[in-house]
C-alpha cells in the first residue's frame, strides 16, 4: 500500500509505536515520531526523531512546528504512545493519576489539538490507538482502562467535529506482545500459567504482533479507507468475541 502521507507517530521508540513507523516508512511515508528517551537505533536516517513527552502541551506544539518545518504540514497523526499504571482505584496515587491521564489522555488531547488547524484546511487523518481495556476491564489496571474509554470517545467527537476533511478512527488492540505485555502478565501470580489461559481464549491461536496493529493502522489511513470515520476498530485475535461463560461448564 503505497501513501504520501506525512505523518506523526508518537511512541515510536518501541513496542507498536516502532512497528507503525517502520510500515508507514515503508508505504512511502515522511514520518516523524517521539519519545521520552534518545533516538532510537533502529530508526532510519530519514525519520525525524524528536525528545518529547505528550503530556506537556509545550512540546507537543514544539513536535508539530518542527515537522511542519522539516517535512510539511502533517496529514496523518497516530496517537499511539501510552503508559500503563497497574493498580486499582484504592492503591492509585495522585502521581498515579497524572501520569496515567496526562500521557494516555491528555497526550492524544494535547497532540490532536496541535494538528487540527492545519488538518482542517488540507485535509488529515488521526488514527488513535485505544484498547479492548476500555471496552472490557483489564484487573487492576483501573485508570488504565478508563483512560482507553476516554480515547474511544474523543475519537468519536474528533470524526464529527472536524469531519469532512478530518477523519478519526480508533484501533482497539488485544494482547499484542510488547514491553507493556510484558507488564502486564507480570501481575499474574503464574505468568506462564496466564499466558497458555490467555492463549486458548484466542480464536486466532496466538497473541498479537505489534505488525498486526501496523496493518490496520496503515488502512485507516489510507483512502481506501475513506468512508470510515469515528468508529472503534477491535483488533484482538478474536478474543472479545467470545461470550465470558466458561466452555466447560456446558
Ligand atoms: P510500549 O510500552 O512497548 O511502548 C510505549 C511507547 O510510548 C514507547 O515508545 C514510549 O517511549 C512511548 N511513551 C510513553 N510515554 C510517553 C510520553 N509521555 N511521551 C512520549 N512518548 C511516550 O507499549 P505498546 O507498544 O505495547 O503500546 C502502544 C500503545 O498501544 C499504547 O497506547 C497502549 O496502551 C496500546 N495498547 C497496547 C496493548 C498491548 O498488549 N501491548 C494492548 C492494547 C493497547 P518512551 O518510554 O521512551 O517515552
Amino acid at each position: 500500500m503505497t501513501t504520501t502521507h506525512i505523518a506523526f507517530v508518537t511512541g515510536g521508540s518501541r513496542g507498536i509505536g516502532r512497528a507503525i513507523v517502520e510500515r508507514l516508512h515503508a508505504d512511502g511515508a515522511r514520518v516523524a515520531t517521539c519519545g521520552r528517551g534518545d533516538r532510537p537505533a533502529y530508526l532510519p536516517d530519514d525519520v525525524v526523531w524528536e525528545q518529547a513527552d505528550v503530556a506537556s502541551p509545550g512540546d507537543t506544539e514544539r513536535l508539530v512546528a518542527r515537522t511542519r518545518d522539516l517535512l510539511g504540514p502533517i496529514s496523518l497523526l497516530v496517537n499511539n504512545a501510552g503508559v500503563l499504571v497497574a493498580k486499582t482505584v484504592a492503591d492509585a496515587t495522585d502521581d498515579d493519576w497524572d501520569l496515567q491521564v496526562g500521557v494516555n489522555c491528555r497526550g492524544v488531547f494535547n497532540m490532536s489539538r496541535a494538528v487540527l488547524p492545519e488538518m482542517t484546511e488540507h485535509g488529515g487523518v488521526i488514527v488513535n490507538i485505544g484498547s479492548i481495556s476500555g471496552v472490557v476491564a483489564d484487573l487492576s489496571s483501573a485508570l488504565y482502562n478508563a483512560s482507553k474509554a476516554f480515547v474511544h470517545a474523543l475519537t468519536r467527537s474528533i470524526a464529527i467535529d472536524h469531519g469532512p476533511r478530518v477523519r478519526c478512527n480508533a484501533v482497539l488492540p488485544g494482547w499484542i506482545e510488547t514491553d507493556m505485555f510484558d507488564e502486564g502478565f507480570a501481575l499474574a501470580g503464574d505468568p506462564e500459567a496466564a499466558r497458555r489461559d490467555a492463549i486458548s481464549r484466542h480464536p486466532a491461536g496466538r497473541f498479537g504482533r505489534p505488525a498486526d496493529i501496523a496493518g490496520i493502522v496503515a488502512w485507516l489511513a489510507s483512502d481506501e479507507a475513506a468512508w470510515a470515520t469515528g468508529q472503534c476498530f477491535t483488533v484482538d485475535g478474536g478474543l472479545t468475541a467470545a461470550s465470558p461463560l466458561r466452555p466447560e461448564a456446558f
